[in-house]
């Protein structure tokens, strides 16, 4: 028993230290980490850039807050602007905050237009963080129970089908946005069939739709690209991101272009602790790092490695249903529930995470050598055909 609310089942092992691809334990195991806490060590553990950037701020000056001048901030929003095509950024401190911004950017686009309830589309199985809204927003029963009423102005359609989309625009006057992760992340790595986020764009253009998406986990070069988004030619009006922003330092952004960007005016909206100069330090260095070291193509290479090692390692495996991946988001769908595979995992070396009960999601380092990258296809495989 600890004086911690329950809020996760924890696995009885401390790590005590990171370096790179691998953690160590209490008792001085080592494991490859193929998870990265979830999509947000991007670099690795203990990222030299990282670290130094952090340690120099934390001497100059931690935290001023909004009410002043933020030069590091100012300079990320327009790094992440020329990135993504976007024009102006919003600081939070994690997904959920920055898809907020992202709600409350949408219902002010609607408010405008003299729309009285303002509607966003949301999708099936997607995630989009735990606060009322964003929860409201997920499209997992399991979450929204014992926490309702759920807010108004969502109405839901499953992902990847486009004539529900069109259906609900022929059908729904109030709605001012569509918001989807281009990638659906805790769903198990799902991806939709080339030219859905084109149809996307093409129904919010015609409807003077929002067009928004939840790159939180899909960020930050993990695909292949900066932004998922960016295997098309597409742009969206609103973008969010925050796990591998920070490389484990908390911040979340929502960027948005043309209208979007000018909605927001004081007193709109606001974060105490939003793009303060620690966490603006800590994705400085990222950028940094991602550019200097060519990694995002380097996880598109990476990616293409892994699966193409687990789809020799697990040939004739018939418990496989599926082995897909974009980049480093990777997923092994297997026929039958395979839950225990975490905690064989940890007896094995390695950290991974399994979703939806059948679908073992791999989230690691955009930093892995070759070799690293052997040793997790090794180790997966491993488990599933033990
Ligand atoms: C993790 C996640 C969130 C929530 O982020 P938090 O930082 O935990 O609030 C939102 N959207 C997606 C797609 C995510 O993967």
């Amino acid at each position: 028993m600890t004086s911690l609310m329950h809020t996760y089942n924890r696995l009885p092992v401390a790590f005590t230290k990171g370096d790179g691809a691998y953690l160590e334990d209490s008792e001085g195991k080592r494991y490859i980490d193929a998870l990265t806490g979830l999509a947000v060590c991007g670099l690795g553990h203990a990222h030299p850039a990282v670290t130094a950037a952090i340690s120099s701020q934390a001497e100059t000056l931690l935290h001023t807050s909004n009410l002043y001048e933020i030069p590091r901030q100012t300079e990320l929003a327009e790094r992440l602007a020329k990135i993504s095509g976007m024009d102006n950024v919003f600081f939070a401190n994690s997904g959920a905050e920055a898809n907020e911004a992202a709600i409350k950017l949408a219902r002010l686009h609607g408010s405008k237009q003299g729309i009285k309830r303002p509607t966003i589309v949301v999708t099936d199985e997607s995630f989009h963080g735990r606060t009322m809204a964003t929860l409201t927003a997920t499209g997992n029963r399991k979450v929204h129970a014992g926490f309702e009423p759920l807010l108004n102005g969502f109405v839901r359609a499953p992902f990847n089908d486009i004539s529900a989309i069109q259906h609900i625009a022929e059908n729904n006057p109030e709605v001012v946005a569509v918001f989807v992760e281009p990638v659906q992340g805790e769903a198990g790595i799902t991806i939709p069939d080339a030219g859905y986020l084109e149809e996307l764009r093409g129904i919010a253009d015609q409807h003077n739709w929002l067009l928004m998406l939840d790159e939180v986990q899909s960020g930050n070069g993990r695909t292949g690209k900066f932004f998922a988004y960016q295997h098309t030619n597409i742009l969206p009006d609103v973008v969010t991101t925050a796990k591998g922003l920070g490389n484990g330092v908390p911040i979340g952004v929502c960027l948005a272009r043309g209208p979007a960007a000018e909605l927001f005016q004081p007193g709109h909206h606001g974060s105490t602790f939003g793009g303060n100069p620690l966490a603006c330090a800590a994705a400085h260095a990222v950028l940094d790092t991602l550019e200097r070291d060519n990694l995002i193509e380097r996880a598109a290479e990476l990616g293409d490695r892994i699966l193409k090692g687990l789809n020799t390692a697990l040939h004739g495996n018939n418990r496989i249903k599926e082995i897909r991946g974009k980049g480093l988001m990777i997923a092994v769908e297997l026929a039958d529930p395979c839950t225990e595979l975490v905690a064989k995992g940890l007896e094995a070396g390695i950290l991974l995470n399994v979703t939806q009960e059948t679908i073992v999601r791999l989230l690691p380092p955009l930093t892995l050598s070759d070799a690293e990258a052997d040793e997790i296809v090794a180790k997966v495989a491993g488990l599933i055909n033990a």
